[in-house]
């Protein structure tokens, strides 16, 4: 691994700790910044990420029942995530890192959110600038007719697949599935426009495309600062010339940053 500024949690005093100098640097030279979220943004919210050693995702393997062709082929078998996940999504909140974009970008120091999660708990926080790279599961639609109507608790209870009310087919979360596009491209382009500076937080950045905007903005001379318990593919390949890995859970690193550097 590349040798990369590491900032980290001293527990006993409730600060953050480490290459402080590296990381006040890198934000103070920011430019446009721009955050890229995913799952374990809202992992502090109790809704499981990938690794999580959690029920969930052992029982449904995203690479099986999370693919176009689970739903196209066997819509009743990708249902049994869709009620799952629904049912675990139901009643979440926000936690102090979705508090903390929200307040950053409503300071100027964040233009927007760039996020994988289909939670809505960074609109919940109230960001504003927020794109949905894949979706959203507060809504279901077809992909027959396009039609689209609002989740609702009734959709959770088992029983057979919701279908489209003016065509018939099966109904879809309107969330990205392996093997479909993302959404909002062109908005998501408009954000990165002239991006030096990147907040990777809670991301393995291993889907494609997300993990390519990281990619985009070190291409272009910039630095990531990356939020992560733990350092990732991307800590590994390099986080650019001011480039921070700040290693622990973000809900306790980020509002500790926004504290310690705005101070
Ligand atoms: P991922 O599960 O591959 O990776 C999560 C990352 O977050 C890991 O690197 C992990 O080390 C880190 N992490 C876990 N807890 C953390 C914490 N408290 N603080 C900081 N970092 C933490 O997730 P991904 O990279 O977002 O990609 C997988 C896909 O999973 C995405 O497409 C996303 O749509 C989907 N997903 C979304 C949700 C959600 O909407 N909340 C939940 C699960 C999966």
């Amino acid at each position: 691994m590349k040798q990369v500024a590491t900032v980290r949690l001293d527990e006993e005093r409730s600060v953050l700790t480490g290459d402080l100098d590296s990381l006040k640097m890198a934000w103070a030279g920011r430019r446009n910044a721009v955050a890229l979220t995913g799952a374990g943004v809202s992992v502090e919210s109790g809704i499981p990420d990938f690794r999580s050693d959690c029920g969930l995702w052992r029982r449904f393997d995203p690479m099986e029942y999370g693919t176009l062709e689970c739903f196209l082929h066997d819509p009743a078998k990708a249902w049994e995530l869709y009620r799952e996940l629904g049912a675990t999504l139901q009643g979440k909140e926000p936690n102090p890192a979705h508090i903390a974009l929200a307040d950053m970008e409503r300071r100027g120091d964040l233009k927007g959110v760039l996020t994988q999660n289909i939670d809505g708990l960074h609109q919940a926080a109230g960001s504003r600038m927020v794109v949905e790279l894949h979706g959203t599961h507060s809504s279901l639609h077809c992909l027959g007719c396009g039609h689209v109507e609002p989740f609702s608790t009734a959709f959770l209870q088992p029983g057979p697949v919701p279908t489209c009310p003016a065509c018939g087919q099966a109904l879809k979360p309107n969330v990205v599935l392996f093997g479909e596009p993302v959404r909002e491209a062109a908005m998501a382009r408009t954000l990165m426009e002239r991006c030096g500076t990147m907040l990777v937080i809670g991301t393995s950045a291993e889907v494609v495309p997300a993990c390519l905007y990281p990619e985009e903005v070190l291409q272009s001379g910039g630095s990531i600062l990356e939020f992560n318990v733990e350092a990732t593919v991307r800590t590994h390949s390099g986080l650019g010339p001011n480039g921070v890995l700040v290693q622990g859970p973000v809900g306790r690193m980020l509002p500790l940053f926004l504290k310690q550097l705005s101070s």
